[in-house]
Order: C-alpha cells, then sequence, then structure tokens
C-alpha cells in the first residue's frame, strides 16, 4: 500500500489506499477551485488520528484540513495562489483546548494583580501592600480596594498574610485580597467592621470566618461565609455603555493571551454573551468558544434558567461560539485552597476539619435532574471524593429517573478518586476537566495533602486506563492555562519545586496532548470538527519549536509556541 495520492484522488476520483485523503464532499463538486488556500511540509506533525499517527505536512481550504500526508504529495496540490510554508521540521499538534476557564479578562486589565497571572512568580507581602495603597490613594474612603491573583504559597515572607497586614493599607477602606482560587479572601479589620463580623460570628454553612493562633481573626474567609463580606462597601459604578466597554476589551484582551499559550478552544464558565458576541463580529475572538451558561450563583447573570425556559439545548451556536455545558454548579469546596470535602479528616488539622460541602444530596439532584431533564449537558464542581460521590450519585439518579444516551455529564475539577468513583464516571460516561497546570504550579500545596491522597488525586493514569477520556481544565484563575506546563506536569508529575507526588498517576506525552486536544473537543460534543488534524476538520493548529517527545521532560514548559492558527487564520506568531 502506498501512501503517494495525486492530485485526482485529492479531488476524490482515487480509491482503496488513498481513501483517507479524500476531501469532504464540498470540495469535490468544485474543481475549478480545488487549490488549497494553504500548504504546510517539512513538518513533524502529530495527527492525534490512529491510522495516521505522524504526517509531514496538510493542507487548508476554507479553514479546514482538506488533506494529511507526505510533503512532496501535498506540496503537490498547491496553486499559484496557495500559500506554502517549509516548517522546516518544526513540530505541528492540534490547537490546544482547555476545558475549564474563567475567562475573566476585565480583572487582567483593570484591575491590582498582586500575583502573576501566568507563570510561577513568588511575591512579598510588602509588595502586595505597596500595589494595594497605590489603589487606595485613588480611591474614596468605604470603597473597596483589592487585590487578585494572590496564591498563599507563593509568598518570599514564608508566613501567612494576615488581616493586620492589610489595615496597614488602609483603616479607612475595606480591603480585600482575593485568592486567585477564588474560594478563600484575606480580609482588613475595616472590612469584617462593616460586615458585622467578630471572632464569636457563626459562618454560615459551607465557609469559615478563620483565627490566628491567638484566636483572633487572621482575615482569612473561606468559601460562603465570603458572601457575608463581599455584600457590605461600595464599589466603583459604570454606565452600561462603560461595562460593555470594558467586557469587550477584556474578551480581546484574554483570547491574545489564550492563542499565545496555543489554546485555539476554550470553555468558557459564563461570561458577558452580548460581549463575546460583539468582539467576535469586531474580528477581536481569536479563539473558538464552548460557553458554559451560568445560572444565579455569586451574583452572575442567570443564563441557565432563560435556557431551560426557551428549550435552548447544549450544541446551539456554530464553530466559534457554541452553547457547550452548565457552568460549573458547585458542590464542593477547593482543591488548591483545602476546602475540598474529603471522606477522610484533612493530614496535620486541628480542629479535625473534612472540607466543604455546599448543596444537601436533594438539592443537587433536584438540579442535575433539571438540566438533564432539559438537555442541556450537566456539569459540577466536584472535587473531592465526597463531593464526586454525591454528583455521581445525582447523575446515576437522573439516569434511572429519564434515561438518556450519550449526555457526557462533565466533572469539573474530579480531583481526588478511588478506583470504585472512576468505575461509576466510566458507567455514566462522564468526562472530567480535571487540572492541567496544578502537579507544576501547585505542587506547593501538596504537602497539605501528603503522598497517600496525592496518589489519588489528578488521576490521569487511572482515568485513562478505564478508558475514560479525561480532559484538562486550567480553572483559570486558579490556574494558570500555559498548556505545556500543563503536558509537562501530566507527564512528570513533578513540580516547580522540584518535589514529585502521584508518579504512579503519570501518562505519556501521546497521551497528555490526546488529554489537551481530541479529548477536549469530545467534551464539548465537537469531536467530528476538532481535536485533530485530520480531513474535514476546523483547520487549528500549533507550530511548536520543538517536540514534546524528545526534550527533557522537565524542559516541556519552556518549548516555543510558534505560532497559533485557528481556521488556518494566525491568531499568534512567536
Ligand atoms: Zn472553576
Amino acid at each position: 500500500m502506498t501512501d503517494q495520492f495525486t492530485r485526482r484522488t485529492f479531488l476524490g476520483a482515487g480509491a482503496g489506499a488513498a481513501a483517507a485523503f479524500i476531501a469532504p464532499s464540498w470540495l469535490r463538486f468544485d474543481a475549478r477551485d480545488a487549490t488549497p488556500d494553504l500548504v504546510v511540509h517539512g513538518a513533524k506533525v502529530f495527527t492525534m488520528e490512529k491510522p495516521l499517527p505522524v504526517a509531514e505536512a496538510f493542507a487548508v481550504k476554507h479553514g479546514r484540513f482538506v488533506a494529511v500526508g507526505k510533503s512532496a504529495d501535498v506540496r503537490a496540490l498547491a496553486g499559484p495562489r496557495t500559500r506554502v510554508v517549509d516548517a522546516r521540521g518544526m513540530t505541528i499538534v492540534p490547537g490546544f483546548i482547555d476545558t475549564h476557564v474563567h475567562p475573566d479578562g476585565t480583572t487582567l486589565l483593570y484591575e491590582v494583580l498582586v500575583g502573576n497571572p501566568f507563570e510561577v512568580e513568588f511575591v512579598t507581602i510588602d509588595s502586595i501592600i505597596e500595589k494595594l495603597r497605590a489603589r487606595a490613594q485613588k480611591t474614596p474612603p468605604g470603597t473597596w480596594v483589592e487585590g487578585f491573583f494572590f496564591d498563599d504559597t507563593k509568598l518570599k515572607d514564608k508566613r501567612a498574610l494576615h488581616r493586620k497586614d492589610l489595615d496597614r493599607v488602609s483603616t479607612e477602606h475595606p480591603v480585600a485580597v482575593h485568592h486567585r482560587g477564588g474560594h478563600t479572601a484575606f480580609y482588613n479589620s475595616k472590612a469584617l467592621a462593616l460586615a458585622n463580623v467578630t471572632k464569636a460570628t457563626v459562618p454560615p454553612r459551607g465557609g469559615t470566618f478563620d483565627r490566628d493562633a491567638e484566636g483572633e481573626l487572621s482575615g482569612r474567609v473561606t468559601d460562603a461565609a465570603m458572601d457575608v463580606v463581599e455584600r457590605v462597601g461600595k464599589r466603583p459604578t459604570f454606565t452600561a455603555a462603560q461595562t460593555a466597554q470594558r467586557e469587550r476589551d477584556g474578551l480581546a484582551h484574554i483570547s491574545k493571551q489564550f492563542v499565545r499559550y496555543g489554546l485555539t478552544s476554550v470553555h468558557h464558565e459564563g461570561g458577558d454573551l452580548a460581549a463575546l458576541q460583539d468582539v467576535r463580529a469586531r474580528g477581536d475572538l481569536r479563539h473558538r468558544v464552548s460557553y458554559e451558561p451560568t445560572e444565579r450563583q455569586f451574583g452572575m447573570a442567570d443564563v441557565l434558567s432563560g435556557m431551560v425556559a426557551s428549550g435552548m439545548q447544549t450544541g446551539f451556536g456554530d464553530e466559534w461560539i457554541r452553547i457547550g455545558a452548565t457552568s460549573e454548579h458547585l458542590v464542593d469546596g477547593s482543591f488548591s485552597e483545602r476546602t475540598m470535602a474529603l471522606s477522610v479528616p484533612y493530614p496535620n488539622r486541628q480542629p479535625p476539619y473534612k472540607g466543604n460541602i455546599i448543596p444537601t444530596q436533594e438539592q443537587l439532584d433536584a438540579w442535575v435532574l433539571t438540566m438533564h431533564r432539559a438537555g442541556i449537558q450537566v456539569n459540577c464542581h466536584a472535587n473531592g471524593d465526597v463531593g464526586i460521590d454525591m454528583y455521581l450519585t445525582a447523575l446515576e439518579r437522573a439516569q434511572r429517573a429519564e434515561p438518556r444516551t450519550n449526555t457526557r455529564p462533565k466533572i469539573t475539577h474530579c480531583t481526588l478518586v478511588t478506583p470504585e468513583l472512576v468505575r461509576r464516571i466510566k458507567a455514566l460516561g462522564a468526562v472530567p476537566a480535571m487540572f492541567s497546570t496544578y502537579a507544576y504550579y501547585n505542587s506547593d500545596k501538596f504537602p497539605f495533602y501528603g503522598e497517600d491522597l496525592m496518589k489519588r488525586a489528578m488521576a490521569y493514569r487511572w482515568m485513562l486506563d478505564a478508558g475514560v477520556p479525561a480532559t484538562g481544565g486550567s480553572d483559570f484563575s486558579p490556574g494558570p492555562f500555559a498548556v505545556l506546563m500543563g503536558i509537562q506536569g501530566m507527564v512528570t508529575r513533578t513540580g516547580w519545586d522540584g518535589k514529585t507526588w502521584g508518579a504512579n498517576q503519570r501518562i505519556t506525552v501521546d497521551e497528555a496532548l490526546r488529554v489537551t486536544t481530541l479529548n477536549g473537543a469530545y467534551a464539548s460534543h465537537e469531536e467530528t470538527i476538532k481535536g485533530s488534524i485530520a480531513e474535514g476538520k476546523l483547520a487549528d493548529f500549533v507550530m511548536l519549536a520543538e517536540d514534546p517527545h524528545t526534550v527533557a521532560p522537565e524542559k516541556i514548559k519552556d518549548i516555543k509556541i510558534v505560532r497559533t492558527v485557528v481556521g488556518g487564520t494566525t491568531t499568534y506568531e512567536a
């Protein structure tokens, strides 16, 4: 059998061996205009397709791949108007897909960033105070002064941030430092006083007001208790036009950041749908969006109820903006901030603590059944083994109440599992969106859990071995969305600090590429149009300066993204 194919076979006249190269039907009927817009040859193309795992070249027409194969064959398809690119041996992979992102570009653009959103970087408490003081000077008393992208384990000071540090910013303004994980925040005395929180205050269900060694309020507040503080004080107000402008600019900004890291598709946790469409119409959307509608939670707009009421289901939209699963409905707390619900107490923690659970089982069952019935792909945030068990129970009950096929319920994070939970995940056909960059970025959090629990955390090996199509979700802002950092962590399980955790869950480079491409497409029911380099699929790909299969594993994250291409159009060039 030969790999050679001619222009004739490309146009559909061939048969047999050339079947893999046959162009889509619309192209076959228009032979006059059959020459590709783009030919890339001389590359090492990892297609993620079974019959043709590695190719040298491909051709693109009208934003889709129309041929994949050997350089000489594909180059021969080029016409006078075809752009021909010699990749000079560079590696090409399908565009990366991140299945869990909070696409908050306005924070990146307009707010005080007290940590580095994109990379591992240590800061001092003094630097945080200084940045917030500068903001306080421009802010009327009584109005919030807030810092974002704080990471409690990326402090040079080697001690915890404290309420009293933030009192040095201001005693006239409520001050908050938000953990990038979103489940904890640190407040100054003024903020807690405005909320009437004292050390005697009983926290709401699913939250805590933490105390320091002296028994005084430390300023750290977790999960549901944050709402108590967040509802006091004044916040800057904007006109409708200003808000629209900020949302647009924020989305355009974060889109530029995504493609810098090779992302061509991102699952958005909500966000302003009108702004998203506006950004697209202006030509500023550089990546494809699986839009996950929010519900009334943390003051977010209730897009989801509107969908249920109107009958709009998952899959509505087009190749650029499509309705995906629901946004993450919270079941339990956070992995990185150590509030997820565990079946065993957190190691070395007094008083004994097993994490935060948000809904009751009955509430969760009812919510899951409502979405399941409405034909909307269900998606819950479930981190600890207790949270995951509750979610799977709700899914199993919904399936019993109303069996549906191919629902692919999404489990956002799905961090700490057992073999039995993995078996139930497989049986339900559920798709986990597991932390991608944490193994590298957050290795400084793993001592809080210990090696025994880390052997069951971010269990990519177990998932793939069980045939579960695990995907990678950075959860930005909690995790950076650098996909190559994520692949390195999945392959090595070694963090920035050189420590290795749960090495039993390592996967290969090929598997990690599949997790971050084709499996991501499967998660949004789009595996027939993206996720691999194959004829007929959207021409989304990334050119890498080096091959992640052959560089030293601890250097994968440093591989340069040379070019990101979405639908045949370059959206980023180094
Ligand atoms: Zn999230």
